[in-house]
């Protein structure tokens, strides 16, 4: 019987896996090869500070893995699949968080105040303990080297509003826990989920990050004005900074700087990058090459 014969039940059941099935488990058995083996790969897109000479505050880590064609898969489509289990999205969120510290470390060396901020899953607030987990991994990979400074100092944990709905107690009591070992906390992708406008005021949050989708038309459209103008007035009213996502033209750039926007971060500025070119963006910031985008075209 299937009970007794495995071989059988097997073979019973294999016609109902279909083909979407079998490329989703090989699929995720890749990706579990891919994170244990270091074969992920994080990217780093520039945050500039909407001030005179738009200094350079740090970046944000955006993971992607590389395929043997070639090609860098985007997180869009490998991410749900790492949320599908608790276990993975874990490993692949304790990856990112050491690797991002690692190279903010070496590019603090020559830059102190630099920040890098990394995304947190929802998921990832399901399992008990994520700030204990974060800290140990950091501290593993750290090693003996204890220059003083608080295990996270530097780091930003970018959350959405998903995770704040997830359970309210447990996700302020992680975020405390993070900000308190040196990290600050950033809500991302503000005004497209579903979150009360209560868990802002309750949450310890230092950053508040206006979403792509208002930012988009905000120079020529003025209901989108009037939501990026509010946010901005909302975060500066609870003591946080306003950072706008997505920012491709130098009208939205003036846009933003006339709504008192903190900071800046978009295609217009600089793509996300691989580690090895941002020595180079380093050094174009220090001479100013980042400003020619706002220069008409024409001008010296
Ligand atoms: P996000 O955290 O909101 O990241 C910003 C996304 O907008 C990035 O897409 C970035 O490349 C893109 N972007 C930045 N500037 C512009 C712009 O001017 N125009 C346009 N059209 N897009 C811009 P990316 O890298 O594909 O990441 C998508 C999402 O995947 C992220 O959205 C984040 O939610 C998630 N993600 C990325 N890395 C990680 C990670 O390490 N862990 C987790 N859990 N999620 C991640
Ligand atoms: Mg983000
Ligand atoms: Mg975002
Ligand atoms: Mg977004």
């Amino acid at each position: 019987s299937a009970k007794t014969d495995g071989g059988a039940s097997w073979r019973y059941y294999e016609p109902v896996m279909n083909d979407a099935v079998l490329r989703r488990i090989e699929l995720e058995t890749r990706l579990r090869d891919a994170i244990r083996s270091g074969a992920l790969e994080l990217h780093y897109q520039p945050i500039h500070a909407l001030r005179d000479g738009l200094p350079l505050l740090g970046f944000e880590a955006l993971v992607r893995w590389p395929q043997p064609d070639g090609t860098l898969l985007p997180p869009a489509q490998f991410i749900p699949l790492a949320e599908s289990s608790a276990e993975l999205i874990d490993t692949l969120g304790t990856w990112v968080c050491t690797t991002a510290l690692h190279q903010l470390t070496l590019w603090r060396r020559d830059h102190p105040g630099l920040t890098l901020s990394v995304n947190l899953s929802a998921r990832q607030f399901d399992r008990a303990g994520l700030a204990d987990r974060m800290m140990a991994a950091v501290a593993a990979n750290r090693g003996e080297s204890d220059d003083g400074q608080a295990p996270l100092q530097g780091l930003e944990f970018e959350v959405t509003e998903g995770a704040m709905m997830r359970d309210p107690q447990r996700t302020h009591d992680e975020l405390a826990r993070l900000r308190a070992a040196g990290a600050t906390i950033a809500i991302d992708d503000f005004g497209t989920g579903y979150s009360s406008l209560a868990y802002l005021k309750q949450l310890p949050i230092d950053r508040l990050k206006i979403d792509r989708t208002f930012v988009r038309d905000l120079d020529r459209d003025a209901d989108d004005a009037a939501i990026v103008l509010a946010a901005v007035e909302l975060a500066h009213r609870l003591g946080q900074a306003a950072v706008a996502e997505g920012v491709e033209r130098p009208t939205q750039l003036h846009a933003l700087r006339a709504m008192g926007c903190d900071a800046v971060q978009g295609y217009g500025l600089a793509q996300p990058m691989p580690a090895r070119q941002v020595p180079a963006y380093l050094r174009g910031v220090a001479a100013g090459e980042h400003l020619r985008w706002l220069q008409p075209a024409g001008s010296p």
